[in-house]
């Protein structure tokens, strides 16, 4: 049991909120009992976990507890008020673990499956990141590239936005030229949604083997990139904006690519 903000474990756990304290520790955090038991059915394996002290007799938290003990992660009880501040909000999920981030590299990712992978470019923003791994695990995807400088899919944000999914969806990072280098020897068609795109998105076929490049959310895809692509896709706009919000272009040309596949 802690009940002080002062103590080690407390204060490790609210540095993650920072990028500076996941580097340095290497670990997130995940928050709310649900995400946390995939996480650890998944096999993540979680340094720490907080759960409020007022719901240890509740039988789905009972069960969690069960199997963070089983994969060996210390256990602490803690008051309400050291989750809001480990969360940072009023109203804190009743348990918070802190897992160990996985770094894998583009060269362990299994290109054997004839499934459609998905890139994105310096996208920015974690919670469109988040989000993107939710459908890019709906839409049983490969896995996501992070392709240049893009946010951190570790943050507390996407974390919470990906509903867990950043526990189930393999993805890795890389440069430009790494990546592309790796996916023209895996022979995956590069399919780019852009805005100066020349077909239609629910018209290009996208094949077995595909990878769907999105760009970043205020200047798209430069053109040096979008040269290096098979195909550059345009999803139908009228009306005066200018683009779509970037996680929703990647539903709607994943799905399509998902859809051509018999959604299987
Ligand atoms: N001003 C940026 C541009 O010129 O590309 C808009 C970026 S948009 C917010 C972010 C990304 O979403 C784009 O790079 C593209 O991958 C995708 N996107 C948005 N709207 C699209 C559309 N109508 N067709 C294809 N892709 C689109």
């Amino acid at each position: 049991t802690i009940t002080s903000l002062a103590n080690p474990i407390i204060k490790r756990l609210r540095s993650l909120e920072r990028k500076k304290g996941r580097t340095e520790t290497g670990l997130f955090l995940a928050e709310g009992a649900r995400l946390v038991m995939q996480g650890l059915q998944n096999g993540w394996r979680a340094d720490v976990l907080l759960v409020a002290s007022s719901m240890l007799s509740r039988a789905h938290i009972k069960a969690l507890l069960d199997v963070a003990k089983a994969s060996e992660t210390k256990i602490v009880d803690v008051p309400e008020r050291l989750l809001s501040k480990v969360s940072r909000k009023d109203n804190p999920q009743a348990v918070i673990a802190a897992f160990e981030q996985k770094h894998t590299p583009l060269s362990s990712l299994d290109t054997n499956s004839d499934k459609i992978w998905l890139a994105l470019y310096e996208i920015r923003d974690p919670g469109n990141l988040g989000t993107i791994l939710r459908t890019a695990d709906c839409a049983n995807l490969a896995g996501v590239i992070l392709v240049g400088t893009c946010c951190d899919p570790y943050s507390v944000e996407a974390v919470r936005a990906s509903m867990g999914s950043i526990f189930d969806i393999p993805f890795s990072s890389a440069g430009f030229d790494e990546f592309n280098d790796w996916r023209s020897v895996a022979q995956l068609k590069m399919v780019a949604a852009s805005v100066n795109g020349t077909t239609r998105h629910d018209r290009v076929i996208y094949g077995a083997r595909p990878i769907i490049l999105m760009g970043n959310e205020q200047a798209g895809l430069p053109e040096h990139v979008e040269a290096a692509c098979d195909t550059l896709a345009l999803i139908p706009m009228r009306g005066g904006a200018d683009s779509l919000n970037l996680a929703q272009a990647t539903a709607i040309i994943t799905y399509e690519a998902w859809r051509q596949k018999g959604f299987v």
